[in-house]
C-alpha cells in the first residue's frame, strides 16, 4: 500500500507567517545547497485523470491526500476524482477555512483530515490572520453535522512565539472542538531565515523543557484513567519502543509515501516540488506497487539514534537548509524527545501491566501526512 499527496494548486487563500510570509521578509538569506527545481512546472494539476485512475488503480490499497497550497479552493476537483477514482482511500490535508464546500457524502468519505491550526485563538490568528480561529472552529462544527467519523488531526507549527506545552495542553481540552489527534512540527529549515532566528535559545529555555512536561503529562493521563493521548510525535515512537522496533523516516518519504506534481511526476515528498533530481517517475507509465526508493547518504546514517529518528526529514537532509549549529539544535530536539521517551517506557509498559492501557492504544495510521518527528 502506498500513500500519495496529490497537488492540486500551488494556490493558498491564507499567507501564514511561518509560510508564504517568509517570503516577504528582507532579512531572510538562503543559505543551503542551490538544487535545480523545474520552473515549469504549473501552478495547478494538469494532469489527465484518467492516467491517474490508471496508475492508482495498480495498488488495491492506495490512499490520496489532496494537497496544496490549499487544496479545497479546487473543491469541485476534489469531489471529480473521488467520484471518478479507482478503490482508493482519501484524506486531505487543509486549513479548514473552506470545509464547507465539500458536501457531506464526500465529508464522509474522508478516512482523515488534518487541519492546520496552532493552538490557541491569539497564537493561531497572529500567525494565519485574524479571525482564522474562530473560522476554523466554525467549519469543524460542519464536519461534526456532515456525519465525518474519520479521524481529525489538528497540525500545529511551532516557533518561538509558542510554549508547545500550553499549545497541545489547549488543543487536548479545547471546547470549541475537539480533535482525535495532535501533531505539531517545528517551523525549522525550511526557509533561510537562520540568521533572524533566535531558534536555538527557544529550543533550549522553551521547547525542550516543554516536550519533558507533555511527556509527563501524556504518561500521567494514561495513569489516571485518560487512556493513550493521539499526540502523534510520542504515539508512533512509543508504540515502536514497546516493540523493539527501528524506523525508516518516519514521514515515509521516498518509500512508502510520494507525491504526485502537478504535471504528473512523482517526487518524494510534498516540499520537494519541482526537484526533478529525485523524481522517480511518472504516473504515466510508474507502478505504484515498485516506485524507486529515494534516499541520500548524510550523517543520520551514522547517527546512534538513527532507529528512533529516522532520520527526520528527506528534503532537509539533500538541501541542508540551515548551518551546522542549527541543525545540530534540531538535532538535540530529537535527542530530548527520545530520552524522554525511554525514560517514561516502564511506566507506560506498567500502565499496559496494571490494564490502564493497551497496546492497541497505539495503533494509528502511518505516512498519513504526520511526519512523526516535529
Ligand atoms: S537525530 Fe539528527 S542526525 Fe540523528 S537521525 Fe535524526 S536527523 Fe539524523
Ligand atoms: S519530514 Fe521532510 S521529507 Fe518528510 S514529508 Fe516533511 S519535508 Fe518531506
Amino acid at each position: 500500500m502506498v500513500f500519495f499527496h496529490l497537488i492540486l494548486t500551488d494556490d493558498c487563500n491564507l499567507c501564514c507567517s511561518y509560510c508564504r510570509g517568509k517570503i516577504f521578509s528582507e532579512s531572510v538569506e538562503w543559505c543551503g545547497r542551490n538544487i535545480e527545481i523545474d520552473t515549469e512546472l504549473p501552478p495547478d494539476l494538469t494532469i489527465e485523470l484518467e492516467d491517474l485512475y490508471r496508475f492508482i488503480e495498480k495498488d488495491p490499497d492506495a490512499c490520496i491526500t489532496f494537497y496544496g497550497g490549499e487544496p479545497l479552493l479546487r473543491a469541485s476537483l476534489i469531489m471529480e476524482i473521488m467520484e471518478n477514482a479507482p478503490r482508493c482511500r482519501f484524506m486531505v490535508q487543509t486549513n479548514g477555512l473552506l470545509l464547507q464546500d465539500i458536501p457531506p457524502r464526500y465529508i464522509r468519505r474522508f478516512e482523515t483530515i488534518l487541519v492546520s491550526l496552532d493552538g490557541p485563538r491569539d497564537v493561531t490568528d497572529r500567525h494565519r490572520g485574524t479571525g482564522t480561529y474562530r473560522r476554523i472552529m466554525e467549519n469543524l462544527g460542519y464536519l461534526t453535522t456532515a456525519g465525518f467519523g474519520g479521524e481529525l488531526i489538528a497540525r500545529m507549527t511551532v516557533g518561538e512565539d509558542m510554549d508547545i506545552h500550553d499549545a497541545v495542553a489547549f488543543l487536548s481540552s479545547n471546547r470549541d472542538h475537539s480533535f482525535s489527534s495532535i501533531h505539531w512540527q517545528m517551523d525549522a529549515e525550511f526557509a533561510g531565515d537562520a540568521g533572524i532566528r533566535s531558534f536555538k535559545r527557544w529550543l533550549n529555555r522553551s521547547y525542550n523543557p516543554g516536550i519533558r512536561r507533555l511527556i509527563k503529562k501524556w504518561v500521567e493521563m494514561m495513569e489516571t484513567g485518560e487512556g493513550v493521548a493521539r499526540w502523534y510525535p510520542f504515539l508512533q515512537p512509543m508504540q515502536d519502543l514497546l516493540a523493539g522496533k527501528d524506523s525508516r523516516l518516519r514521514c515515509g518519504a521516498g518509500y512508502a509515501n510520494y507525491t504526485i506534481m502537478t504535471d504528473g511526476h512523482i517526487g518524494p515528498c510534498p516540499v520537494m516540488i519541482g526537484m526533478k533530481e529525485y523524481y522517480a517517475g511518472h504516473i504515466k507509465n510508474a507502478n505504484p506497487l515498485s516506485l524507486p526508493i529515494v534516499e541520500v547518504e548524510s550523517e543520520c546514517n551514522q547517527c546512534p539514534i538513527r532507529g528512533f529518528c529516522g532520520g527526520r526529514c528527506l528534503y532537509s537532509q539533500i538541501v541542508r537548509p540551515w548551518p551546522d549549529g542549527m541543525r545540530m539544535a534540531v538535532c538535540d530536539s530529537v535527542k530530548t524527545l527520545h530520552t524522554g521517551l525511554v525514560e517514561a517506557l516502564p511506566e507506560v509498559r506498567r500502565c499496559i501491566d496494571e490494564g490502564l492501557v493497551n497496546e492497541g492504544d497505539f495503533s494509528h495510521t502511518r505516512f498519513n501526512g504526520c511526519e512523526i518527528i516535529p
